[in-house]
């Protein structure tokens, strides 16, 4: 995944431990998260993954 800075143009690849950090700082119902920009610090607002926003579960416990 990539993500481009809109103050300085910069372009870098996320990793999944900046992905999760973003998870974690934004708040959980947007649809966009937020990475700082590994040049100038700008706050870079990023589509949220969809699938790694939960840990994965076992289906062990499908409600019925
Ligand atoms: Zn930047």
């Amino acid at each position: 995944m990539k993500a481009t800075c809109s103050h300085c143009g910069n372009h870098w690849q996320l990793t999944p431990e900046a992905i999760a950090i973003a998870l974690e700082k934004s708040p959980s119902k947007g649809r966009s998260i937020g990475v700082e920009c590994p040049r100038c610090r700008h706050l870079v607002k990023v589509a949220r993954p969809p699938q790694a926003a939960a840990p994965a579960k076992p289906e062990s416990e499908a409600p019925s």
